[in-house]
């Protein structure tokens, strides 16, 4: 028995050694494998066996690439070049058919870029108006019907104010007047009353005309806001047609008159045409800083008839500069102040 016990002894050690000989043959080959990220994952370090495989991946793609030279460079360029040559390509036929309006517009002085948008669709429904009108036209607001983009104004002290069917002063505006004597008013219109530059500007207007034997009177100055909602709220519901009463009655906040710049020097029944005055006046206003505001023919963009008796104070250099460029207020202050204020 004791015989037998050892010869199994022996037996079970050189079994041992021979199991213990393959197990470490087998490590030899598991490392031989790089398995450290599958032992990792058992390990339960997902981490560092995803570090691991992603590695192995770089390593891989680093590997195939060499074997291509300069291939992965060139790709890249052409992955660049391709979105210019898409655009360039897509000015061009957006030119030849004139509808890259951004470049095309961007030139002139007064091209805004919040507004890119607006001219290229105003100048597909104009394709008669060249790009200075469709930008001037859009910057006005002309794009949109009178009173249908209404922007609320900032500057309302300037002397240069734009005050209009798209421009419209704060509710509460109140401007600082000073009272006309009474002989440069019209009799039986009460006080009138305009701000110090205007009210200075027409006295020396009144005073040179009747040098001449005329008498430019002042029929209507300044206006609140309420009083002149009232008015177009009175004509409303006289039964008259919007249309045509906002051809001719501001809505409140929108009336020069507000500003105390303004004056019509109706003679009387709003007729000046014919009268000594007004063919005294018409050529010689600016000179003292008026404009004839609303002139013949540009209702489309001042949004009134004529109203050759309605004067509005710019001061004389602007005056001069509108006078002689035959543009209406509206054009002039896009194309000529409005740019200058910017810069
Ligand atoms: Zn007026």
């Amino acid at each position: 028995m004791n015989y037998n016990k050892r010869r199994r002894l022996l037996f079970l050690t050189f079994f041992n050694i021979f199991l213990l000989a393959i197990l470490i043959a087998c490590t030899g080959l598991i490392n031989r494998c790089d398995m450290t990220a599958v032992i990792d994952r058992f390990r339960g370090n997902d981490n560092a066996a995803r570090d691991q495989i992603e590695n192995d991946v770089q390593a891989e793609n680093k590997q195939n690439s060499t074997t291509h030279d300069n291939a992965p460079e060139k790709p890249e360029t052409d992955k660049q070049d391709n979105p210019q040559q898409t655009g360039t390509e897509k000015e061009q036929v957006q030119g030849s058919s004139g509808e890259d309006a951004g470049s095309k517009y961007s030139l002139l002085p007064y091209y805004k870029p919040e507004n890119a948008s607006r001219y290229e669709k105003y100048g597909l429904e104009n394709p008669d108006f060249d790009e200075k009108r469709v930008v001037a036209d859009v910057n006005i607001g002309l794009d949109y019907p009178f009173y249908g983009l209404i922007k609320e104004i900032r500057n309302y002290n300037d002397i240069t104010v734009l005050v209009n069917k798209y421009n419209k002063l704060p509710d509460n505006y109140e401007p600082e007047l000073e009272k006309l004597e009474e002989r440069y008013c019209a009799p039986g219109r009460g006080a009138q009353y305009l701000r110090k530059e205007a009210a200075d500007a027409f006295r020396r207007m009144h005073e040179d005309a009747k040098k001449e034997g005329l008498n430019i009177t002042a029929f209507g100055t300044y206006r609140s806001i309420p009083t002149q909602q009232k008015i177009w709220e009175n004509a409303i519901n006289s039964g008259r047609i919007q249309e045509d009463v906002d051809s001719l009655n501001s809505r409140g906040g929108h009336s020069e008159h507000h500003t105390g710049l303004a004056v019509d020097v109706v003679i009387n029944d709003y007729s000046v045409l014919d009268t000594e005055e007004y063919q005294w006046y018409k050529d010689r206003a600016h000179e003292y800083g008026f404009i004839i505001r609303y002139p013949e023919g540009k209702e489309n963009i001042t949004g009134y008839k004529y109203e050759p008796w309605h004067l509005r104070y710019v001061g004389p250099e602007i005056a001069k500069g509108v006078y002689e460029s035959g543009l209406t207020y509206e054009e002039y202050y896009v194309t000529v102040i409005e740019p200058n204020m910017q810069n």
